[in-house]
């Protein structure tokens, strides 16, 4: 069995942002107490990830679509990209960049899986307007993404994704053999994570923003600060975990600045 006969799995790091960690992870260990009444802020990296996936049936699948080369102007009408900035980014690692690197067109893509909506998920995909790929999200992400009028609602950019062509998933979905995604609501309306089930690596789930970092998943498992329902987040990890633990496998977290280091990245650098 050669590499050309098994799933193959890259990770594209795609720039990472700084912010305040209790965005993140509002963790008491690390807040201000009696003994340290002046504790700092944490002001910690937040690395962004897109995951290129090539099938043996010849289907290539590309989870989510990274952050925008405008942030700055972009993300200026709601504050983030005072609170959010992408200052950690080198020319090679903007998606339109990493296609090329793969020597993809969007179209090139037959499927576009968003993990949600948001604005450092979902900013490039109206590169794949009008390119035959299907986009896929989860269909209370669509619902609630496009029940806003105005430019944005949180972390929700409408013009990332308002006039594209959406596909919905409404239960747990295997899209192809051995890629499922699962439904974990909880960071957003409809949060979905990606579980691919490899020849070689096992299973890997890529949690996107059900899984923010090592520390939010525990156990126990450790909320954060920007949640649209709290009880259905904790209940996705539960979910998470579950899987994780029947199947053995590699959670990649959505936003872990350790955790990316470990991982092989790149293109040419896949899991299989
Ligand atoms: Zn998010």
């Amino acid at each position: 069995m050669t590499d050309d006969d098994k799933i193959k799995v890259t990770i594209l790091p795609t720039g990472t942002m700084h912010a305040d960690l209790v965005w993140l992870l509002i963790d008491p260990g690390r807040m201000a107490n009696r003994d340290n009444p002046e504790k700092l802020r944490d002001w910690v990296e937040l690395p962004t990830h897109v995951v290129y996936i090539e099938h043996p049936d010849g289907k290539k699948l590309l989870w989510d679509a990274g952050v925008p080369r405008d942030w700055e102007t972009r993300w200026a009408p709601p504050g983030f990209n005072e609170v959010f900035p992408v200052d950690t980014v080198t020319e090679d690692m903007w998606l339109d960049s990493r296609l090329r690197q793969l020597n993809l067109e969007p179209g090139d893509i037959d499927y576009l899986v968003l993990s949600h909506l948001h604005l450092d998920h979902a900013a490039n995909a109206q590169l794949w307007a009008n390119t035959g790929t299907k986009i896929i999200v989860d269909e209370e992400e669509k619902k609630g993404a496009l029940s806003f009028d105005g430019y944005s609602l949180g972390a929700h950019i409408k013009s990332d994704y308002d006039g594209l062509e959406l596909s919905t998933i409404g239960e747990d979905t295997e899209i192809l053999p051995g890629i499922k995604l699962l439904r974990t609501p909880g960071h957003t309306w409809g949060t979905l994570s990606l579980q691919v089930d490899l020849a070689d690596e096992g299973t890997m789930i890529f949690a996107s923003d059900s899984l923010y970092r090592s520390e939010s998943y525990g156990p126990p498992a450790i909320a954060a600060g920007i949640v649209y329902d709290t009880v259905s987040w904790f209940k996705s990890v539960e979910k998470i975990r579950g899987v994780a633990e029947k199947t053995d496998a590699k959670i990649v977290f959505g936003h872990d600045g350790d955790q990316i280091k470990e991982l092989k990245t790149g293109v040419g650098n896949y899991y299989t």
